[in-house]
């Protein structure tokens, strides 16, 4: 159960002590108090954890500082919508703003390699005012051979770089919880010229006592990756670890999934559920058309398979794009085929914009239309 505050009540305050106290008369039923920044507010919601199946709502409503108590329904309790009844939730980070109804791009490196190849990218983001990428310190790779990362070695000069590029948050891939530890102390060295957000693998989904290092710390956003191998349904509880440590600042990346079917893509592109999981969560979406396609084939039309499933995201509601981009994609070294060229990266934005501006127009015409039927 969870019981929403009203706007103005603040976690600190009689109104939520009164409600604690109540929550308290009923035997192993425990209240925690979280303050969420929701789409457009911040919420102070109260959550019931234990046997709550026989608590009352009733009791809970009579308080005038409350909003609504919403009933559980789903196995994920802190990033569920139950049906509607809570709000997305937004947030702001290092002056981006995340939410279900705004639209990011973060094209960048799949993993760093040089100092050269990192300038270059950020200065092609920089000449199209995007203030957002990725770039791969710490790389699973499936063969202990390929390249694992540059690991902390990189980091002070990817931010000095996006300092200088004016680069605001860096998606950047943790497997260990010290390596966020690692990213903490090198942004504190270089006078934390940009923010990081820390990005959870699809190989590490269901790598819980990750999960939980990566919940317990405040500092930085986290960007979690669908597991490949195991259904939406699972995936959604293992994101779930990371709000129950106490970090609500997530975003859901849809990134494909790994089966035959896909080919000739290296995934199965899944961005049908993008709608799913923004109805499912209060969760920003992101997708992933890099590691979903995995190459650069085109289409009888021009168009590159990449241009067009990040369409089909993006007309479906992403509000995040993750895309792998290399100025020289035959050096790269971790997934150079599926890098897009900087020389590419304006096709690649206007495309997206347009998509973008193409799904806003969808959802005003669905307003029209059932005003008018109503
Ligand atoms: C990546 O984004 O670099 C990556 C390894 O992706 P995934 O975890 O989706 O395979
Ligand atoms: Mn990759």
């Amino acid at each position: 159960m969870i019981i929403v505050m009203k706007s103005d009540v603040v976690p600190e305050s009689p109104e939520v002590e009164q409600v604690v106290r109540l929550v308290q008369r009923y035997p192993d039923v425990r209240a925690e108090v979280r303050k969420i920044q929701g789409a457009t507010r911040v919420l102070t919601e109260i959550y019931l954890l234990g046997s709550t199946a026989t608590v009352p709502v009733e009791p809970f409503e009579e308080f005038p500082a409350v909003e609504k108590v919403i009933r559980i329904r789903e196995r994920y309790r802190a990033i569920g919508r139950h049906e509607g009844q809570a709000e997305a939730i937004g947030f702001e980070y290092n002056g981006v703003r995340f939410g279900q109804d705004q639209f990011l791009l973060f094209p960048g490196l799949c993993a760093v390699d040089s100092a050269e190849n990192t300038e270059a990218m950020f200065r092609a983001l920089e000449e199209m005012n995007i203030t957002t990428t990725r770039a791969g310190a710490y790389k699973p790779r499936t063969s202990p051979y390929d390249f694992q990362g540059h690991g902390k070695v990189c980091l002070p000069f990817v931010f000095e770089l996006a300092g200088k590029y004016g680069i605001r948050v860096i998606a950047m891939e943790v497997t260990h919880e010290s390596q966020v530890d690692e990213i903490r102390d090198a942004l504190r060295a270089a006078g934390n010229p940009t923010g990081v957000m820390l990005q959870i693998g699809t190989r590490n989904a269901q790598n819980f006592e990750l999960l939980k290092a990566v919940g317990q710390q405040k500092d930085f956003p986290v960007l979690f990756k669908r597991g490949m191998g195991i259904t939406l349904d699972e995936s959604l509880n293992a994101c779930e670890y990371l709000a129950t440590s106490g970090n609500h600042r997530i975003v859901f990346c849809l990134r494909g999934v790994k089966t035959n079917f896909g080919d000739p893509h290296r995934n199965l592109v899944d961005f049908c559920h993008v709608p799913v999981v923004k109805r499912l969560t209060r969760l920003p979406v992101c997708i992933d058309p890099s590691h979903s396609v995995g190459k650069k084939s085109a289409g009888a039309d021009g168009l590159l398979d990449i241009h067009h499933v990040t369409a089909q995201g993006i007309i479906a509601g992403a509000n995040m794009v993750l895309v792998d981009f290399h100025p020289r994609p035959e050096q790269a070294l971790c997934d150079g085929p599926q890098a897009l060229l900087l020389e590419e990266l304006e096709h690649f934005v206007r495309d997206a914009e347009l998509v973008r501006r193409a799904y806003l127009d969808r959802c005003q015409l669905r307003e029209r239309m059932s005003a008018r039927a109503a």
